[in-house]
């Protein structure tokens, strides 16, 4: 039998308690005598939460491997403090037939740093015309739940329509990157207002987002089906998205960290770092998107994890890819922009980081309550710690980050997953890298 003894942890950063974990469930919680050949974790003045899940990652393998694999992306967001991870049918091939999804299953097992799961494409290739086999993929060893076209609109009605008609029955989901591609093209790339205008880039108005849920959620209602939608950047998506939840309708939401911390005015240099779709937006969304987030409009967070290769980014602004990294610094940007305010509490962010998103994903046994029974999914941060992002030191393959430089505070120092550290800052466990981000880390009080 394996044990880890994690000791003094302020559970969801109320009362400190310790916690015993055997061969993988957590079997003990309170005041607990170490057992002799347990490994123990010194958790004092640590905030302990259930391992985080993200409903919207882009691992890239198979097909660019040069830009993230499982096994790269797996241990950044292992390093972020993920014990689950979503990842996107947008790959080479798309995860449109359960062959596909079983071995994405497969890869991420291998690693076995985090639970990787895969979500299944709703047309086949992404192109919007054909259902894909979601039936096959439901009940395939990979069990997909979710289902999603992202980096594309499900832009036919009839399509999306028949897609929520066809999961209903076994309870899964439809993430919708909401994005009318009349109103927003392919070209679209800034949010469409004054800095458009100014630097002369194609815009991407919010009604292109605006309009699309605001009919799914009508289609959502019709079929008494359930859509999610993909990172809502708008003051309006919000808007829509709260109607539907006093309806009834079976509508949730996700919003990315960058949308809840960047804004449009940093394109003026042009720097193809802060490209991603949907953009970036004015101050007055990323305000409503905060408040949507605390009042539990929004659902939860999720990365938009989107590792891209140099040879891909680094272009002219028009043409660099879309996209920025988000599995390592997820956790320490919602620390900064929602808990320091005091918008959201530890607890808050228990749920919308880990208990919402393994829910909305149909995960039972993730986000579970720190108690005995559950499984040990969990993750130790440190609300103190000041951490100055070094893109250098990730663990991703790509370095497209756009918090390189930024001091956030807040961080993840550890994470067990399934019982076992698959990350801790403090010992070096996960890679060499670690011990450069501790160099690179100004720290302030804490006793590490
Ligand atoms: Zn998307």
């Amino acid at each position: 039998m394996t044990r880890l003894v994690i000791r003094g942890a302020r559970l969801l950063g109320a009362q400190a308690a310790d916690l015993l974990v055997e061969d993988g469930v957590i079997t003990e919680v309170g005041s607990v005598r170490v057992p002799r050949d347990a490994e123990v974790l010194d958790a004092d003045g640590l905030v302990a939460l259930p391992g985080l899940v993200d409903l919207h990652v882009h691992l890239r393998e198979p097909g660019r491997e040069d830009a993230e694999t499982i096994a790269t992306g797996s241990a950044a967001a292992a390093a972020g403090g993920f014990t689950a991870v979503f990842a996107m049918a947008n790959t080479s091939p798309v995860t449109d037939t359960a062959e596909a999804a079983e071995r994405v299953l497969d890869l991420g097992r291998a690693c076995g740093l985090t639970e990787v799961v895969p979500v299944g494409a709703v047309t086949k290739g992404l192109e919007g015309a054909e259902l894909a086999e979601l039936g096959l993929m439901a009940r395939s060893r990979a069990k997909v739940r979710v289902f999603s076209d992202d980096g594309h609109c499900v832009h036919d009605a009839r399509i999306m329509r028949r897609a929520l008609e066809y999961i209903k029955p076994f309870g899964g989901v439809i993430s919708q990157h909401a994005q009318d591609p009349r109103l927003a093209g392919r070209e679209a790339c800034c949010h469409e207002g004054e800095v458009s205008g100014r630097l002369g880039l194609p815009g991407w108005p919010g009604i292109a987002e605006e309009s699309v849920v605001a009919r799914d959620v009508m289609l959502a209602r019709h079929t008494g089906s359930r859509v999610h939608v993909a990172h809502v950047s708008t003051a309006g998506t919000v808007e829509v998205i709260r109607w539907a939840k006093a309806q009834g309708v079976a509508v949730t939401a996700e919003v990315t960290p960058h949308h809840l911390a960047l804004t449009t005015d940093l394109l003026v240099g042009y720097d193809p770092v802060y490209k991603v779709n949907p953009p970036l937006r004015p101050s007055e969304d990323v305000e409503a998107l905060r408040e949507a987030l605390a009042d539990g409009t929004i659902d939860a967070v999720a990365t938009d994890h989107a590792p891209h290769a140099r040879q891909d980014k680094e272009h002219a602004f028009v043409d660099a890819a879309f996209g920025m990294l988000g599995l390592e610094t997820a956790l320490s940007v919602v620390s900064d922009v929602m808990v320091r305010p005091g918008l959201l509490d530890w607890a808050d962010v228990a749920r919308v980081m880990s208990s919402a998103p393994a829910r909305i994903g149909g995960l039972a046994h993730q986000g579970r309550e720190l108690a005995v029974g559950s499984p040990a999914h969990l993750t130790l941060v440190d609300p103190d710690r000041e951490v100055t992002v070094d893109a250098a030191a990730s663990r991703s393959r790509s370095r497209n980050n756009p918090w390189h430089g930024r001091t956030l505070r807040g961080a993840v120092l550890t994470t067990v997953h399934a019982g076992r550290v698959t990350h801790d800052v403090r010992n070096g466990a996960g890679d060499h890298d670690t011990e450069r981000e501790l160099t690179n880390a100004t720290t302030t009080g804490a006793d590490l």
